[in-house]
């Protein structure tokens, strides 16, 4: 007789056989029970442009939720089976997600991935002396730091729905129908909100359209509805930067009260301590923080991307008036 160890562990071999053979590799990819497509966006303000087009047709999963901070995210094994399961990956690229590579990797996924940037000219730094100034990159060097924030420019989130809308079309051409009446309906209210933010931004003097926020993330809204950034407290791309040394402190200080700057901005995605330091030692006011790299929570002024964006130009208006 043989030993109970032995039964088991075959028992084990079997049923590992039986999954094998009742999942084949790309098993996963095949629609969900609910016939509905499994659907990931990686952070929250893309979830929401996503859930604009797709409505209930899709089952959807945002892994970077409100107030989250993509840039410094540390997925979590339930990221590993969620990003497993699904058909259809929805990410912002512009090295926004520097973690989504591994986590794909490590889960065995199938999922296509969709770039929803990949429409967006993408703005970069503009060179030594106006470090904080972007300006479009039309054919970035491999490698070369962009900047990710594509969603503060409406124009720009226009074409990353467009580019979602043509990707579950082609993955579910059964829901075409819904998924392109979702998306005219809602570039209509981005193209309203793209024209209210013009219209916000024309009722302040020239020479008060100027920001200093936390980290270098209204680059695209800046370029957009012309803002001239004159400086951030982190003064990076990313929140990941170490926090600035005492002498550029003072520069940014200098540079505020040199240019006359009304108001600076803490943001929500950050604690504000460094943004009230700075606006005390150059004696200028701080404004209401802006919702710059993730939604607000359910129930908050930001918990849709119409609503942060309507936000931030009030908020930015209102300050700098
Ligand atoms: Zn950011």
């Amino acid at each position: 007789m043989r030993p109970i160890g032995a039964k088991v562990t075959s028992l084990v071999a079997l049923t590992t056989l039986i999954i094998l053979l009742a999942f084949p590799s790309g098993a996963f990819t095949q629609p969900s029970e609910s016939g509905r497509l499994t659907v990931i966006a990686t952070h929250s303000i893309l979830g929401d442009l996503v859930h604009n087009v797709a409505g209930d047709a899709v089952d959807l999963t945002t892994l970077v939720g409100p107030d989250g901070d993509t840039h410094t995210y540390e997925p979590v094994p339930a990221d590993t089976i969620k990003v497993a399961e699904a058909n259809l990956l929805f990410e912002n690229g512009l090295g926004f997600e520097t973690w989504l590579d591994d986590l794909y990797k490590a889960s065995g996924s199938k999922a296509q991935r969709v770039v929803v940037s990949s429409q967006v000219v993408p703005l970069g730094f503009a060179g030594e002396g106006v470090p904080a100034n972007e300006a479009p990159v039309a054919s970035p060097a491999p490698g070369q730091e962009l900047d990710p924030h594509f969603w503060q420019d409406v124009a720009n989130s226009k074409s990353a729905v467009e580019v979602i809308r043509d990707a579950l079309v082609a993955a579910d051409p059964a829901n075409a129908e819904v998924y392109q009446a979702n998306a005219t309906a809602y570039l209509k209210q981005l193209q309203q909100l793209d024209d209210d933010i013009v219209a916000k931004t024309a009722s302040l003097p020239v020479d008060r359209r100027k920001l200093v926020t936390n980290h270098d993330a209204f680059g695209y809204f800046a370029y957009r509805y012309g803002y001239t950034i004159e400086g951030a407290a982190l003064q990076s791309f990313s929140t990941e930067a170490a926090d600035p040394s005492a002498q550029q402190l003072a520069a940014l200080v200098t540079a505020i009260r040199e240019t006359g700057v009304p108001a600076i901005f803490p943001e929500s995605v950050e604690k504000a301590d460094l943004i009230d330091r700075i606006a005390k030692e150059a004696g200028v006011k701080v404004g209401a923080a802006l919702y710059s790299d993730a939604l607000g929570q359910p129930g908050s002024d930001g918990d849709t991307y119409l609503k942060m964006m309507g936000h931030n130009i009030d908020a930015i208006v209102s300050a700098l008036q």
